[in-house]
């Protein structure tokens, strides 16, 4: 293609751009890739000046004014600003002023870059008389009307020596937390959200009905004087302090600053103030504090020279969807993960992104192939923000397939109804999960092996000595003590405790499987039911749901379990080690002596913590609850039992202090 043709076709497409941006206020692509489109047309057309028109998108400002509004025709222009994307880009500018200057330091009035749309609105003796938009830069809309809505606007000016005629410029936005409430609605009503905040400001400035305008969370900063009559400061960072003391709102954020190191200062500083600011800001804007010294430096087509934006690294960026990976997290949960040919977002390279679940996907309409946009902002994980599916038409697309076998250790995918997330059921066996199963399988409440911590486990599983609970029963203490900070006293004393942890109840065996959404409570009642695991192996979903507590879910997590042979061969493992527990009929007769009642612990407890009090009381058939009703029957109350020690008191329920329960248990 011919230089020509290309700085057409670059033109044409930025126009386009610019006419979904200013006109619709409904982006179709993040401004990234709009301003890399740019800066690729104002370098051919800085190799090739005499291809540049008058009406190249590098020439102009912004959009034709709507004409629905009445036209304004800005008594002095309204420009746009240069960007810099590099340090060293903010430090030319800085030089250049520099080398104007006479002063002995030229100072920097640097501003946050407010991200809404740039308004004029005139004061004639301090009232407020007209309001427009900055259009294209020489015409713009009259927005009077909306503009009085706008809460941080005054209608009059206050204080002394207000000039005649005051042309304030700032910036229309809108605040984050409204924007969100706003997008929320219009989903709500069933209309299309805005992309962005700067958008929902332009579409909510630019509303015909005022009263829309109104309802919207809309607020403005000045940052500048346009024309004037009257004296003003010869500053630019005094004259927002003059503007501040006539009543109009000015960011708290602007400082006069002189020096290259303050000035990159502020940017490190207010780049980490950012997510906590209320509002979106998308940059600096260093100016050029001296008015005079302003004066001397002019403008150029569509910006002044006396400022410039530093732009924050873009929080989104076009890429595209290379394929689609399934990860096993450590609880066997199947995550989609989009392999993003590597794009710069955020200040770091992206090249992958959760998916979450298929409900994610079928929301985005995500396929293989899309060209799609990636958000990153402050150190928020990246996330697919939305699929270009306009650019379809050019790329190749495919859709996504869920896997029907985990990818890891290939037992069966657990798809439940009303779950959006897939997982896989090889809990006791998979790769993925074997570090979570172990950890959960030693852990107090489950098998309690003293000495085998997370650490432990963890090195353990790294360094290949066990792949399964079972293995842990066969190391020898000559193999633990091998380990890196294990001595041979507690390589010892975890031999031993293993051999003790073989002895359990089949509850506690239950729960140490790690089954999905079998706690300590499913497990007892399981045991109570069934009374042997080879039972409870071998019920289906529907003889499942017969025991108390056990619903759809669960009855589909265990039944799913105990369908995986590896889980099954891991079971047996484990009763071959030597794991064993009384059987239930001989506990139920001698033990359960607390069948059929309704504890609940209240207040602290000196010699038993409150869930080992609940753990034997539960082991001895009662049952454990949160709040005192007619029906419990005894209330332990520990020290600084509150609410429902006084309640059990109103109901005449029986009352346990520590030692009273104590007695109990040991009896
Ligand atoms: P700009 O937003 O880069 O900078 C100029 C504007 O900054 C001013 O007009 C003013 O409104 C604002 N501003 C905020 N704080 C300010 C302060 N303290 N002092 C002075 N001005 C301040 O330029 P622009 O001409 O308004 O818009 C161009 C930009 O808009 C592009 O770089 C691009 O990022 C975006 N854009 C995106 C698309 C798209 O399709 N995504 C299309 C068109 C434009």
């Amino acid at each position: 293609m011919t230089v020509k043709n290309q700085i057409k076709e670059l033109s044409a497409l930025l126009e386009e751009y610019n006419y979904q941006y200013y006109v619709l206020d409904h982006p179709s692509v993040p401004d990234s890739e709009y301003d890399r489109i740019f800066q690729e047309l104002q370098k051919l057309e800085q190799e090739n000046p005499d291809l540049i028109s008058a009406n190249s998108p590098t020439q102009k400002v912004g959009g034709a004014a709507l004409s629905k509004f009445e036209q304004v025709t800005h008594r002095m222009p309204m420009l746009s600003l240069d960007n810099v994307f590099e340090e060293q880009t903010l430090n030319d500018f800085m030089q250049r002023a520099m080398d104007k200057s006479s002063l002995a330091e030229t100072a920097f009035c640097i501003e946050p870059k407010l991200d809404g749309l740039a308004a004029s609105i005139i004061y004639e003796n301090g009232l407020l008389v007209q309001a427009a938009t900055r259009g294209d830069g020489q015409t713009g809309e009259n927005v009077t009307e909306n503009v009085k809505t706008i809460a941080n606007i005054p209608l009059k000016l206050r204080g002394e020596n207000i000039p005649p005629l005051l042309e304030v410029r700032g910036e229309v936005f809108m605040l984050k937390a409204g924007f969100n409430k706003l997008n929320e609605g219009l989903i709500k009503a069933g209309e299309k959200p805005f992309v962005n905040p700067r958008n929902a400001a332009a579409g909510s400035l630019r509303q015909l009905d005022s009263k829309v305008a109104a309802a919207r969370p809309l607020a403005f900063y000045c940052y500048a004087v346009g024309v004037f009559e009257g004296d003003l400061a010869g500053s630019q960072f005094e004259r927002i302090q003059q503007l501040k003391g006539w009543g109009l709102p000015v960011s708290e954020e602007v400082k006069r600053v002189a020096g290259e190191s303050n000035c990159h200062a502020y940017y490190q500083a207010i780049q980490e103030k950012r997510p906590g600011l209320a509002y979106e800001i998308d940059g600096v804007v260093y100016k050029v504090d001296d008015i005079s010294l302003q004066e001397k430096l002019g403008f150029v087509a569509r910006a002044p020279r006396w400022a410039t934006a530093y732009k924050f690294p873009a929080e989104e960026a076009v890429t595209e969807v290379e394929n689609v990976e399934f990860q096993v997290g450590r609880t066997g949960a199947i995550t989609p993960v989009a392999k993003l040919k590597p794009v710069f977002v955020g200040g770091v390279t992206v090249s992958n992104a959760t998916l979450h679940n298929k409900d994610e996907i079928e929301r985005l309409g995500i396929l293989i192939g899309d060209q799609v946009v990636v958000r990153r902002a402050g150190d928020v994980i990246p996330q697919v923000a939305r699929v270009l599916v306009d650019k379809r038409e050019t790329q190749i697309t495919r859709e996504i397939e869920f896997p029907a076998v985990c990818p890891v250790c290939e037992s069966t995918v657990e798809r439940i109804e009303g779950e959006a997330t897939i997982r896989c059921a090889g809990g006791l066996y998979c790769e993925a999960q074997r570090k979570e199963a172990i950890k959960h399988f030693a852990s107090r409440k489950a098998l309690d092996i003293d000495g085998l911590g997370n650490k432990l486990v963890e090195l353990l599983v790294d360094e290949k000595m066990i792949q399964d609970p079972a293995q842990l029963f066969s190391l020898t203490a000559a193999q633990i003590s091998s380990l890196p900070r294990m001595g041979e006293v507690s390589a010892k004393k975890l031999v031993n405790s293993l051999q003790v942890s073989k002895k359990t109840t089949l509850a506690r065996f239950l729960y140490s499987l790690g089954i999905r959404e079998v706690g300590e409570a499913t497990a007892n009642n399981l045991a109570n039911h069934y009374k042997t695991i080879e039972a409870i192996e071998n019920a289906g979903v529907e003889d499942l749901k017969s025991v108390s507590d056990v619903g759809e879910i669960v009855a589909k997590h265990i039944y799913y379990f105990f369908r995986q042979e590896h889980n099954i061969e891991v079971v047996s493992s484990l009763i071959d080690a030597g794991i064993h527990w009384p059987l239930i009929e001989d506990i139920q007769e001698s033990e359960l002596t607390l069948s059929g009642k309704i504890f609940v612990i209240t207040g602290s407890f000196n010699k038993m913590s409150r869930s080992d009090i609940k753990t034997a009381l539960q082991a001895l058939g009662a049952k454990v609850a949160g709040s005192v009703s007619k029906k419990t029957t005894t209330v332990v109350a520990g020290e600084a039992a509150g609410s429902k020690l006084t309640k059990a008191q109103d109901l005449g329920i029986e009352i346990m202090d520590e030692t009273a329960v104590l007695a109990l248990l040991n009896a």
